[in-house]
């Protein structure tokens, strides 16, 4: 098995970004200004938002970072993504997810100026990708394409199958997979909770992407011999041994799925660090686009 390594590629997409965003500063021109509003005290949230913000200034751009009360009221969420929206020096912003339970995700999300949507999940920005039109791709299947393409995996003709149909992973994972481009040209089967017989799908997978939130749920029992497995989960379990009191783990059992894929994303060291590297994509494009 060899590692399809989250590091390697998110590392060598930030380099990238760090020449473009010098050139712009050596031309006079002001870095890309990524912000993000964070609701709430969920601590996986705290840290994907501290990891962005971290990995936005390794590249040289401008990060904020709104910290809001859990109890703060959908007024006052629309007041600050309106200043975010009107504020010419803010090139994208995310309202970092999933939100306190009285906040209406959708209807939140709406309120974002898709110009400014790095997070891709915008309606009209999901409309553009399903019509492939430019557009920002939601960041944690873009960093998959990433890692496809930066490992040269074939996906013309394969079978892909996706686990889970969320908005924001699952669902635009497997229209991307099917769109007639590289990485691309899968043919697609999406599974989810009423899927009958899960495992005997996806051990007809040449490529399985899995994003169901259930830890480690994905054994050895549900691959094929050589397939390429991308592991979304990311769940924080028990281990006193740690300093910290747990450690993470993806929807995949890394252990046992070793042993039979081709090529396998860890956890952590996969999904995670190139969904932020797309985030960092997305945000210097935003910036690019206000400069045509
Ligand atoms: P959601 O909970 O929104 O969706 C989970 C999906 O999995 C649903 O479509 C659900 O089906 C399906 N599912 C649940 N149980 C089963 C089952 N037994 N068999 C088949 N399908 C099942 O999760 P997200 O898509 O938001 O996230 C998935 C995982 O990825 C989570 O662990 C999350 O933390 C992680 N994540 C990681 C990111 C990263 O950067 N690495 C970014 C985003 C998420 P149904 O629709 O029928 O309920």
């Amino acid at each position: 098995m060899q590692l399809l390594d989250g590091k390697v590629v998110s590392q060598s997409i930030k380099e990238r970004i760090k020449q473009e965003v010098a050139q712009m500063l050596d031309e006079g021109k002001r870095a890309p200004h990524l912000a993000a509003i964070l609701i709430g005290e969920n601590p996986a949230s705290k840290t994907y938002v501290a990891n962005k913000e971290k990995s936005a200034r390794e590249v040289g751009m401008i990060s904020t970072v709104y910290k809001l009360s859990e109890n703060t009221s959908e007024k006052e969420v629309f007041e600050i993504i309106d200043f975010l929206n009107n504020d010419a020096e803010v090139d994208g912003f995310i309202v970092q997810l999933p939100l306190p339970e009285h906040l209406d995700e959708q209807k939140i999300i709406a309120h974002i100026n898709p110009d400014k949507d790095v997070d891709g999940f915008h309606p009209i920005n999901l409309g553009k990708m399903l019509l492939g039109q430019p557009t920002f791709l939601p960041a944690t299947p873009m960093g998959i394409l990433e890692l496809l393409k930066h490992y040269n995996i074939e996906t013309e003709g394969k079978h892909c199958v996706v686990v889970g149909r969320s908005h924001i992973v699952g669902t635009p994972m497997a229209l991307l997979m099917s769109r007639p481009t590289y990485p691309g040209n899968a043919t697609v089967t999406l599974c989810h909770s009423k899927t009958k017989n899960l495992q005997e799908i996806t051990k007809t997978a040449d490529i399985l992407i899995v994003a169901m939130g259930k830890p480690q749920y994905i054994t050895a029992d549900f691959v094929k011999k050589d397939a390429v497995v991308i592991d979304v989960g990311i769940h924080r379990i028990e281990d006193p041994s740690k300093s910290s009191g747990f450690r993470l783990v993806g929807d995949v059992d890394f252990e046992s799925v070793s042993a039979v894929a081709s090529w396998l994303t860890p956890v952590p060291g996969g999904v995670g660090l190139t969904t932020v590297a797309s985030l960092l994509i997305n945000t210097l494009q935003a910036r690019k686009n206000k400069m045509e």
